[in-house]
């Protein structure tokens, strides 16, 4: 089987209504955008699509210049290849590391498409269904976030963490206040988004220690990975950490073998280079009896989900109060298995006729 041409189509992407807010110092929700669907043909008939849910121009002009003229021609079921091939052009182009994966991915859904099964069957299959953790965004007062942890318990969920202000007494005030409102034994995690310098980060991670979290997620940038270690070594939650720092694997190694993914690290299609570098940054933290846990609700993930052991949660937004429970969840807050071959592009989106077979039914 050969790659006869790859297409990139931009996609106009609604933004969130109603708009939401991250900590103090990060832009909120995007407004209306364009993303991009990546399209791989082949000359035997099967073929792979990706989504980028935003920055599509970026993605189109790399598709343009880097990604067709590699791709065309080649053996499409040569994903390790190609992935190789990708971290090669990458020494000189320095690609967004949202791209790194963009075409792994498409070659992914391709071969689940050509083997008539959902990709996390391709992948080995390790789960039918796992329970989504709510994950809020940022609301103004301690009040609100309790009212909102009231609501998705109602809603099934079971587990809660928390984006914050990025304010480490406020913070840590409101960490423990939704412990003490939750009771014991109630799942909590919290993610800094990499508001704090190392001394707020200690003194924050004393507090989630005390209210004994689950896990601290990413509350520095991830350029230092002896941060992290000197972190590890002050405060007892255990920290998730390698989620958006470059160099997919490779870099999570670093971060094991210093003593800071003290929980795991995260792993994804997104930011770990396609379906290829999420799986191998979830068995490398396995070989150490790590948690690889899968960031963020987009599709590729939900088969990650079922396919990585050393998983917990599916990462389910939760963008706005009052609160409402995602489509693809059940009543009891549980995360089913997909269905369909391939990986999926996201419903409600307009999608050219060039993508119609690809586009969700229903
Ligand atoms: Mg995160």
């Amino acid at each position: 089987m050969r790659i006869t041409h790859v297409e990139c189509h931009l996609i106009k992407v609604p933004g969130a209504e109603p708009p939401f807010v991250w900590r103090d110092g990060l832009p909120g929700s995007s407004p209306d955008t364009e993303g991009a669907v990546l399209r791989v043909c082949t000359d035997e008939g099967p073929e792979g699509v990706a989504f980028a849910p935003r920055h599509g121009r970026i993605a189109q002009e790399v598709v343009d210049r880097v990604l067709r003229p590699e791709l065309t021609g080649a053996d499409p079921l040569r994903r390790e290849w190609l992935w190789h091939r990708v971290w090669e052009l990458d020494r000189v182009e320095e690609l967004p590391l949202y791209l790194l994966g963009l075409a792994d991915v498409a070659l992914w859904d391709l071969a689940a498409k050509a083997a008539g099964l959902p990709l996390w069957q391709l992948l080995g299959g390790y789960c039918t269904s796992i329970p989504a953790q709510a994950s809020t965004v940022t609301f103004p007062t301690v009040e609100e976030y309790l009212d909102v942890a009231d609501q998705v318990r109602e809603l099934g969920y079971t587990s809660i963490k928390l984006h914050a202000w990025g304010d480490w007494r406020r913070d840590a005030e409101l960490c423990l206040k939704l412990r003490e409102h939750v009771g014991d034994g109630f799942p909590l995690a919290y993610d800094g988004s990499a508001g704090f310098d190392l001394p707020d980060a200690i003194r924050l991670g004393k507090a989630l220690s005390e209210a004994d979290y689950l896990w601290y997620e990413e509350p520095m940038r991830e350029f230092s990975v002896t941060a992290y270690q000197l972190l590890a070594q002050k405060v007892d939650v255990p920290l998730l950490v390698a989620e958006t720092s470059d160099g997919a694997h490779m870099n999570s190694a670093d971060f094991i073998a210093a003593g800071a993914a003290t929980a795991g690290v995260r792993t994804s299609s997104e930011l770990r280079g396609g379906i290829t570098g999420a799986m191998r940054t979830a068995h490398l933290a396995d070989a150490f009896r790590l948690r690889a846990e899968v960031h963020g609700p987009i599709i590729p993930h939900r088969h990650l989900c079922m396919a990585i052991p050393n998983n917990t949660y599916y990462e389910s937004l939760i963008p706005a109060n009052p609160a409402r429970r995602e489509d693809c969840l059940d009543a009891a807050g549980l995360l089913h298995a997909p269905t369909e071959p391939g990986i999926g592009l996201p419903p409600g989106l307009d999608y050219p006729a060039a993508l119609r077979e690809h586009a969700p039914t229903g």
